[in-house]
């Protein structure tokens, strides 16, 4: 079985830090991503509060870190993580039928976005319902789509789908949106973007693909239908945690309780990025809890402190 001092699992922009630094720290160190480097990053059409640079894809964003992570040797595998055991001073990482052992492991898996949960979601989906406006967006060129959500992604991802569509439809359950008050006034200022406060998605309509959807407005009760040819749904988030097994402390939503120096309540598994239990979830925090992660691991392995 290999053997390594730190594991990172998951290369988001929390995970490709850990490895930088780990790399950087000459830490035998294995990073683990289940699909492509990046994670939510790759999905986001447009960054402009990562400090330092300019308005950016995270694409770009992406393939400057993944790089600069080889560059310090810090080894990436494509195999999703499936179960972590303690075994004494290490643990054994699986990932499908490969094993590793690690004197350390950093937990940096992100988040996947909610579903609605209602007819159609499922149905239609990959055929008008999408959970990513870079990946399908040009798809819905001319078109009326609908964008549901009221938080910074949904507010950012629609002003994104401007670009394509002819009319946008935004909906949210709330009063207000959640979203940064600048978000809120673009949508405000943009012609294509029309929004329904207090109403919710009942249903998404259609035969080969999305063709409608049913709304309900939760303070008059009143329903309407909306002809539309895509749903984009961005109605939060939930940790990608489920493959611990309760290994580590969680709070009650799943999201991995840890302390300021991102360890867990298990000596040797640190936490780092959306999936810690925390108050902001933007690449900038990610990237800082990576830092301080691969350096807790360092301390551990080099020195013996938890
Ligand atoms: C639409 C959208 C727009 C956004 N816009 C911005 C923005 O403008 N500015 C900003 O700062 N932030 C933005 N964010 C938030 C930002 O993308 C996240 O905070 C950041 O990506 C979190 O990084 P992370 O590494 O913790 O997790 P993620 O980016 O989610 O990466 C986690 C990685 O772990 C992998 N993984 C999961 N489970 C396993 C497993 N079992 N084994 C191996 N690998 C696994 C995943 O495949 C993924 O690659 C946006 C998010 C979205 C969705």
């Amino acid at each position: 079985m290999e053997k390594y001092d730190v594991v990172v699992i998951g290369a988001g922009p929390a995970g490709l830090t850990a490895g930088i630094y780990a790399g950087r720290a000459r830490l035998r160190t294995l990073v683990l991503e289940g699909m492509m480097p990046g994670g939510q990053v790759v999905v986001t059409s447009h960054i402009e509060n990562y400090p330092g640079v300019g308005p950016t894809t995270g694409t770009e964003l992406i393939a400057e870190m993944s790089e600069q992570m080889a560059s310090f040797g810090a080894e990436l595998k494509t195999a999703p993580a499936t179960s972590i055991e303690s075994r004494g001073d290490s643990f054994v990482v699986s990932a499908g039928s490969d094993t590793f052992e690690t004197r350390s492991v950093i937990v940096a898996t992100g988040t996947a976005y909610k579903k609605l949960g209602v007819p159609g979601e499922e149905e239609f989906l990959g055929r008008g319902v999408s959970y990513c406006a870079t990946c399908d967006g040009p798809f819905y060129k001319d078109l009326e789509i609908a964008v549901v959500g009221g938080g910074d992604s949904a507010l950012q991802e629609a002003l994104y789908l401007t670009t394509f569509a002819t009319k946008i439809y935004l909906i949210h359950r709330r009063d207000e949106f959640r979203a940064v008050p600048i978000l809120r006034e673009r949508v405000r200022e943009n012609e294509k973007i029309e929004c329904f406060c207090s109403c919710v998605v009942e249903r998404i309509n259609g035969a080969g693909g999305v063709e409608s959807i049913d709304l309900k407005n939760v303070k008059t009760g009143e329903q309407m239908t909306h002809p539309v040819a895509g749903v984009f749904l961005f109605v939060g988030l939930e940790p990608k945690t489920e493959f611990l097994g309760g290994i580590v402390d969680t709070a009650p939503d799943g999201f991995i309780l840890t302390d300021n120096d991102m360890k867990t309540n298990v000596r040797g598994i640190l936490a780092a990025g959306d999936c810690r239990s925390k108050l902001l979830r933007q690449i900038s925090t990610a990237v800082g809890d990576g830092a301080t992660a691969a350096f807790a691991a360092q301390c551990l392995v080099e020195d013996d402190q938890w």
